[in-house]
């Protein structure tokens, strides 16, 4: 297992976009440009094809001093750690990684927050090249003529090929690149970090950069963000694929004070058998998302065994179910749990275990159907025996 930080350098006031509000936190397609930076990292993590699939990452957001609401309300469901940056770009990044010399990692990835754009793949190769460099960096060459321009005046050419646009995320070995930043004298900042790294020596490997790793910088590269961001999209809905799960499952009667269905307790003079808190509406619905994902069922993944399960709420079941689906990068669009029995009557309760699984799976109310049926005192429900319970869950999931 190796480790790897992840430090988004996001200290910039970002004045060249001309606003008030510093760049990484402005919405691009409703999304802030900081959060749309750390989807484009994440997709490292969950990157099956990965060499080296074994891989925990961690996060960590360096910002400047004022800008902790503006963060906070940018990064959505995204666990980072945050670190105050100093006044240049290289004393925020070393606090960045001073930040992680407690638990250090074994690479070190360094990004712009301003670059939103970077691909998985672009990922994929710099973690292929740091296994045979000290550090490295995604360049482009440039296509347009270079010139020397002094005071307004055009001067000789500039042989192009030797030249090279430098872009982030730059990727280290951790104990080199802190080494390296503790030996930079503080007065000295540097453009960027393989600037630090080539000062104390490491060596550098290149990768191939891409044109729409751009940095936002200037107002209209918004625009140009937008109809990036709109042009993916129609991307990841060619492909995309629909899944439909079902699931069941049975709870017997013992006397009790009450039984838990989906996600809500209702007191009666009986309650429901089982392992767990017996809840069958949450363990149908439960089966019913693995069913979606081909990903097993509920006794797989929680053995009724094992004795941690002794007594669960079967909220904890659902919500890894949906984990696992988020971390596919697939999407829930619709439940629908029948509840099979006499007794207790649904319908009082119907709409407070709609908001629970709202609450749970965090999909809204009109997306979440709970019906009830009785079977007209055939079978086992029919006897009071027991209770049953369907569900039905629809996804949608990346090919
Ligand atoms: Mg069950």
């Amino acid at each position: 297992m190796t480790t790897l930080a992840q430090i988004i350098v996001a200290g910039g006031k970002g004045m060249r976009t001309g606003g008030r509000v510093p760049k990484q936190y402005l919405n691009i397609h409703e999304k802030p440009v900081i959060y749309r930076t750390l989807q484009a990292l994440s997709a490292l993590e969950y990157d099956k094809n990965a060499n080296n699939s074994e891989r925990s990452t961690c996060t960590v957001i360096v910002h400047a001093e004022g800008d902790e609401h503006l963060l906070e309300s940018s990064i959505g469901d995204f666990s980072v750690s945050k670190v105050l940056g100093g006044s240049t770009r290289s004393a925020s990044v070393r606090a960045g990684l001073e930040s992680l010399r407690e638990t250090p990692p074994d690479y070190v990835m360094i990004h712009d927050a301003a670059r939103p754009f970077v691909s998985l793949s672009c990922l994929r190769a710099l973690m292929d090249k740091i296994q045979t460099f000290q550090a490295a960096v995604p360049v482009l060459p440039i296509v347009d003529a270079v010139k020397l321009y002094t005071d307004e005046e055009i001067g000789d050419d500039v042989d192009r090929s030797s030249l090279r646009k430098v872009q982030t995320p730059q990727v280290f070995h951790f104990h080199d690149i802190l080494t390296a930043y503790e030996s930079l004298p503080v007065n000295i900042a540097l453009s960027d970090d393989i600037a630090v790294a080539r000062r104390a020596g490491l060596s550098v490997g290149t990768v191939p950069g891409e044109e729409n790793n751009f940095k936002i910088t200037y107002p209209e590269d918004f625009e140009k963000a937008e109809t990036l961001i709109k042009a993916n999209s129609m991307t990841e809905f060619n492909s995309t694929y629909t899944a439909t799960g079902s699931g069941y499952d049975v709870h017997r009667y013992t006397d009790g004070d009450g039984i838990w269905l989906c996600g809500i307790k209702i007191p009666a003079p009986y309650t429901l058998l089982g392992h767990s808190d017996a809840d069958a509406g949450l363990h149908a619905l439960t089966d019913a998302i693995f069913g979606a994902m081909a990903d097993g069922d509920i006794g797989v993944h929680f053995p009724p065994t094992d004795p941690q399960w002794a007594n669960a709420s079967s909220d904890k079941f659902l919500k890894f179910a949906v984990d696992r689906l988020l971390e596919r990068g697939g999407k829930l669009q619709h439940v629908d749990v029948t509840l099979i029995c006499e007794k207790p009557k649904i319908k009082p309760h119907r709409d407070n275990m709609r908001r629970r699984i709202s609450e749970i799976i965090n999909l809204p109310l009109s997306r979440i159907s709970v019906k009830a049926t009785t079977t007209e005192k055939l079978g086992f429900t029919g006897r009071e025996e027991g209770l049953a319970a369907q569900a039905i869950a629809s996804v949608v999931l990346p090919e």
